[in-house]
């Protein structure tokens, strides 16, 4: 496998990377496991960033764990047609690397992964990775108070795991009669299949999140006949992209300064929507007509204008930004379906109505495991309690990041993390942050461990649920920020700069410390 990997300058950092299995890393069970610091889990925003953060604070010995053989997470994965950040570009990076090359206002999927490659190489986190090694276990050791750790690369120990693994990592398909029986090609569109060409093709997209209304207006062109499956037409706003000028990004390299300005006001004026989603759903009501007025302007069908009128709160679901995707549908070639898939036959899907449409193949674009994702399966701690269990009632984590039952786990975008509104990677810095700190108490008060206290992860978990109500997420309408008892523990129920302030110190006394132990006197 040939990676390139380059710093700011152009220059090649790493050439022909092969995946390195760790010396002593064996299968023979007689061989001396190795012990880490700290175990990252996940090569996306979340574990480059805490790896670079740990090394700029003077920590080395620490491991990072991917199963795949690149850096990136999610854009890594979704490589589909169209693929882009919603989140402006100048916001959706690292603080301490802004970057003043964007292209466009909202950066192209593979624009990220180069900003992700280029930092892992530049901050020396490479070397550091474990490449095509599957966490298959992790669990608490009592006696050695550590976590025992194997993966399809070997074993190791850390005293610390942070798990990174992403909340869209794990691809949904739709759970429709029939489907494993379809002859077609099917696929996901985190997984896309480009050795495929729908030249031609008659083609089914299910779903319509934000991943569809990217692709669908690349792919329709090309296509023989495009039939959307939409249970539920998103509301959307104009998008607005557009490139960088030259002079601008000249501007941003030479003086950083003002690249860091506008990220603020961006910042600042994305915040603006969790006023309205969390404490003035009312104010939506301004923002529903906008997005009305922007479907009438792209629809003249008055027909398939309605069907693509949503009928619950904006912002219930996640608000999506297009300009292409209203244009895409009023083509010929495509038409819009809203009655529900029946089932599916060898070469067709059959709609409720009885009607029968052939299709070459089908597109998934219905999103992630969020709330029901399989890793906590393999996740154990005290007591060999694993987290799907702890969580059986729901998933919850005091701050998105620590679990009582689980010392020394650490997750990142875990619970009540996610946002409708603003930029993931200012919620990961924030849960950095508190790590980091955390690392420094744990070192000053010569703690072994932390463990958050199970009556304040409680209590937590109480405040998230209050404030949830009167929210526009409980408004009513089916999303995947909703669990299966209809709990939305998804999503931080408040402004970004609260969350920041709240992890910006490691609180121990909400926390039950367990001191290093003394060496034993009897020996
Ligand atoms: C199509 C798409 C568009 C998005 N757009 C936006 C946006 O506009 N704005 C925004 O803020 N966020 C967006 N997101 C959310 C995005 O996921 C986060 O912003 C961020 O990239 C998450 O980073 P992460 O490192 O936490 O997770 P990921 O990027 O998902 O990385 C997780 C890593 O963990 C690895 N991993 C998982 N399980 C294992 C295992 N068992 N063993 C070993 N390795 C494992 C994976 O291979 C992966 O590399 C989008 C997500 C998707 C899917």
């Amino acid at each position: 496998m040939t990676q390139v990997f380059t710093n700011d300058d152009g220059k090649t950092l790493t050439d022909d990377y092969q995946p390195t299995a760790l010396p002593d890393e064996s299968s023979n069970g007689d061989a001396h496991v190795r012990h880490v610091r700290v175990a990252i889990l996940g090569t996306g925003f979340s574990g480059l960033g805490i790896a670079i953060r740990l090394k700029q604070g003077g920590y080395d010995d620490f491991v990072l764990i991917e199963q795949a053989a690149d850096v990136g997470g999610t854009w890594r994965d979704n490589t589909y047609p169209g693929c882009a950040c919603d989140v402006p570009s100048n916001l959706y990076s690292f603080s301490f690397a802004l970057n003043p090359h964007w292209s466009r206002v909202f950066p192209p999927q593979h624009e990220i992964l180069d900003y992700l490659r280029r930092c892992a190489g530049r901050y020396g986190i490479l070397p550091h990775i474990r490449w095509n090694s599957e966490l298959l276990e992790a669990s608490w050791n009592e006696d050695d108070q550590c976590w025992h750790i194997s993966t399809t690369q070997g074993q190791l120990t850390a005293d610390m795991l942070i798990l990174g693994n992403g909340p869209l990592s794990e691809p949904s398909l739709p759970p429709i009669p029939g489907i494993e029986r379809f002859e077609g090609t099917t696929f996901h569109s985190a997984c896309w299949n480009h050795n495929y060409d729908l030249t031609g093709k008659r083609v089914a997209v299910i779903g319509t999140g934000a991943s569809a209304v990217q692709f669908v207006p690349q792919i329709q062109p090309i296509v023989g006949h495009l039939s959307l499956f939409l249970r539920t037409p998103p509301w959307m706003l104009p998008r607005q992209d557009r490139p960088v000028p030259d002079w601008k990004k000249t501007m941003f390299r030479i003086l950083p300064i003002t690249q860091r300005l506008l990220r603020t006001r961006v910042y600042l004026r994305l915040e603006l929507v969790a006023l309205a989603l969390v404490y003035r759903p009312a104010m939506l009501e301004s923002f529903e007509g906008f997005s009305k007025r922007h479907l009438a302007r792209q629809v003249s069908d008055a027909a398939l204008r309605e069907k693509l009128t949503p009928r619950y709160s904006m912002g219930c679901k996640r608000i999506l930004l297009s300009d292409d995707f209203y244009p895409a549908l009023t083509q010929p070639n495509v038409e819009v379906i809203t009655d529900r898939i029946r089932e599916v036959r060898a070469n067709s899907i059959v709609t409720g109505d009885g009607r029968e449409r052939e299709v070459d193949t089908i597109i998934c674009g219905t999103g992630f495991h969020v709330t029901n994702a399989q890793l906590p399966q393999h996740v154990y701690g005290r007591g060999g309690q694993s987290l799907a269990d702890r969580w059986h009632a729901g998933l919850s984590a005091y701050l998105g990041t620590t679990v009582s039952g689980f010392p020394n786990l650490f997750l990142l975008i875990g619970p009540h993390t996610g946002l409708g509104h603003n930029s993931m990677v200012y919620m990961i810095e924030s849960q950095i942050n508190y790590i980091l700190d955390c690392l420094r108490t744990m070192r000053r008060r010569n703690l072994r461990a932390v463990e958050v206290r199970p009556d304040i992860q409680e209590a937590f978990d109480t405040e998230m649920q209050q404030r949830m109500r009167g929210t526009v997420w409980t408004s009513g309408c089916i999303s995947w920020y909703l669990d299966a008892n209809g709990r939305n523990t998804t999503l931080w129920p408040g402004f970004t700069f609260e969350f920041r302030r709240r992890t910006r110190h490691f609180d121990t006394q909400r926390y039950d410390l367990i001191p290093q132990r003394l060496p034993d006197s009897r020996a």
